[in-house]
């Protein structure tokens, strides 16, 4: 079944000359993903139902009365040229593991709105919607690279505007996450599924370089204000800062006014993602980069641990999987965050690329996700 859903998956939304997939919230790719999940729940005898704050389930059998369930998943869309593990690997896992075992009790497999953020900037927002995290009026108020809000995105879509929606967060019993590791961790092990202890502290920070726009061929040097230079040395301080604290911190997105070849920068809008497993180690980072610069936190994750008592009961169900700790962010850090019983397990990828089409998994390790799934059900 996971080869037939692979395949199924493959052409939509992959840009044919990267080879990467762009499937954004709400876009056309997004759109066909989305029918492409309801189609496999109705073909696999679920019922689909999309949650007010805009994600997917299929669900088997009745949550509201018979309690609730065991829920799997993970998201669809992706980074702009992300691979096609990321995210569409927990769904088909979990899909392919409820064909093998079809679930007696209340069961979900749930596909988590805008994940990346990679169209409106916030990371995870249909799991913090769901939850209550993210504040609806807040999220529709949010661009994307065009300037069209979430709100106009969503009308123009034909879609409600989106909120919390506890009855759904109620009907959770436990949910857990299957993802592509996005590092070596398993290779080094040589394992290839491992459990998630923890998500190490994240946030996005947004830097702001003004500067005034002039002819790059007749203003003398001395004469200009160029806010690229500042954006230069924050760059650099950056992998300093993270290298001398021990953590990580990376400008992958940078926006230029008026960005034209033969013209002095008016303003430098730049984007900093900073991480470390611990909260004191982001924020002593991104402190030593943001002196002397117009800084504006857009997110922050606080350190995620998962429920050990799950996590160490998936390790021993998978005959002692490692547990190990990750540096990427997922729903079920969110869910964690909110208190509901949340897990992760990981397939090993044998390069640890991720959010690149080189991002890989041997398809002996898929299988050997969704035999870890097939466990799950069977345990849960
Ligand atoms: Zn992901």
């Amino acid at each position: 079944v996971l080869n037939r859903l692979w395949d199924e998956l493959a052409p939509l939304g992959r840009d044919p000359g990267t080879g990467g997939y762009r499937r954004y919230v709400w876009d056309r790719a997004d759109l066909a993903l989305r029918e492409w999940f309801a189609g496999t729940a109705q073909e696999l005898g679920a019922e689909v139902v999309v949650d007010r704050a805009g994600n997917q389930w299929a669900w088997w059998g009745d949550p509201d009365a018979d309690g609730p369930g065991l829920v799997l998943g993970s998201h669809l869309d992706s980074v702009p040229d992300g691979g096609a593990y990321d995210g569409p690997l927990g769904i088909a896992s979990a899909f392919a593991a409820v064909a093998r075992r079809p679930p007696t009790r209340p069961l979900a497999v749930v596909s988590f709105s805008d994940e990346e953020g990679a169209r409106f900037g916030i990371a995870c927002a249909g799991s913090r919607l769901l939850t209550g995290a993210l504040d609806p009026a807040v999220a529709l108020g949010h661009r994307d690279g065009d300037g069209t809000t979430r709100a106009d995105a969503l009308a123009a879509a034909g879609l409600p505007e989106p909120s919390a929606d506890p009855e759904m967060v109620a009907r959770i019993g436990t949910f857990v996450e299957l993802h592509v590791e996005q590092g070596r961790g398993l290779v080094d092990l040589g394992a290839p599924v491992g459990v998630a202890s923890s998500i190490w502290p994240h946030g996005r920070w947004r830097f702001t370089f003004a500067g005034r726009a002039d002819h790059a061929g007749t203003t003398r040097l001395r004469d200009r204000d160029d806010p690229m230079l500042a954006y230069a040395a924050a760059v650099l301080a950056a992998r300093e800062a993270a290298s001398r604290h021990g953590g990580v911190a990376t400008f992958g997105k940078v926006r230029v006014e008026p960005n034209a070849v033969n013209a002095i920068p008016s303003r430098v809008t730049a984007w900093l993602d900073a991480r470390a497993s611990d909260e004191q180690v982001v924020q002593a980072i991104v402190r030593d980069v943001s002196q002397h610069c117009q800084v504006l936190e857009e997110s922050w994750t606080g350190d995620t641990r998962f429920d050990t008592g799950l996590s160490s009961r998936l390790a021993g169900l998978l005959d002692n999987a490692p547990v190990l700790a990750t540096g990427a962010g997922h729903d079920a850090g969110v869910l964690a965050q909110q208190g509901i019983p949340a897990a992760m397990l990981f397939v090993r990828n044998p390069t640890g690329v991720s959010h690149s089409p080189d991002e890989h998994a041997e398809q002996a390790d898929c299988e050997a996700g969704v035999n870890a799934l097939v466990r799950v059900v069977e345990a849960l």
